[in-house]
């Protein structure tokens, strides 16, 4: 056990006692005229957990129920009966210090029921906050990534029935991705290009020129792919 896990246990344990309780209300914010007084609140089982946004922010040492929002006139005792009607603590028909050992360990362990409960629902809290947070920037993120179709093209484009692959690009519903897309087009080198380069050798272009054909798309085939799953859908050979 560390340090700080001894401590905190240990101002648990301390908490058993009224008086323990009663001594956490040093800056209590509600004057002696109200009726949630420290010591109202101490014997309803309550300790203060105040913060600085929260002053008046109590825990009941059994139950673990935070409280806070205090009005002057709000009955701690009845306040700790409405919010947490199972509470142990508001069951008891003596007071601890008289109870046997077999009691008071009962009681222990429906306490430390009672910790975990409220140490899990805290982590399983962080934890949905944590995916909604992830699944708000997830929403971000696909508003931002532009859809399949670009965005420049606003005319409406003609959707082929049959694709008919040529050397230009068109609309067509990807049958990957299912999405709706105007093609991307690669150029590869084909028939065409080879045929214009032996053709180039034979008229006794061979200086270099005959290399020509292969910084021409126009000569060369062409490959159309999905811009957004990067299959290739077919291809437009020109020879
Ligand atoms: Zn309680
Ligand atoms: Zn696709």
């Amino acid at each position: 056990m560390s340090t700080q896990q001894y401590i905190q246990t240990k101002k648990e344990l301390m908490m058993h006692l009224e008086a323990e309780r009663l001594k956490s209300f040093e800056n209590w914010p509600f004057d002696e005229s109200c009726r949630c007084t420290p010591a109202k609140l101490a014997k309803a089982g309550f300790y203060s957990c105040a913060t600085e946004n929260e002053p008046d922010a109590v825990q009941c040492f059994m139950c673990f129920k935070e409280l806070d929002g205090w009005e002057p006139e709000d009955d701690p005792w009845q306040e700790h009966k409405n919010h947490s009607p199972s509470c142990p603590f508001l069951q008891l028909t003596q007071p601890l210090e008289s109870m046997t050992c077999e009691q008071v360990l009962k009681l222990e362990m429906t306490r430390n029921k009672n910790k975990s409960k409220k140490i899990l629902d805290k982590t399983l809290n962080e934890f949905m906050d944590t995916v909604s947070g992830v699944r708000d920037e997830m929403k971000n993120f696909t508003e931002i990534v532009p859809s399949p179709m670009h965005s420049s093209d606003s005319e409406k484009c003609e959707m082929e029935s049959t694709p008919v692959f040529g050397d230009e690009a068109f609309c067509m519903i990807c049958p990957f991705c299912r999405h709706e897309i105007i093609t991307a087009i690669s150029y590869n080198a084909g028939t065409l290009c080879w045929f214009l380069c032996g053709l180039m050798i034979f008229l006794g272009l061979w200086l270099g020129c005959c290399l020509v054909p292969f910084y021409v798309n126009a000569v060369k085939d062409c490959v159309h792919s999905c811009p957004n799953c990067w299959q290739i859908l077919g291809r437009f050979n020109r020879l």
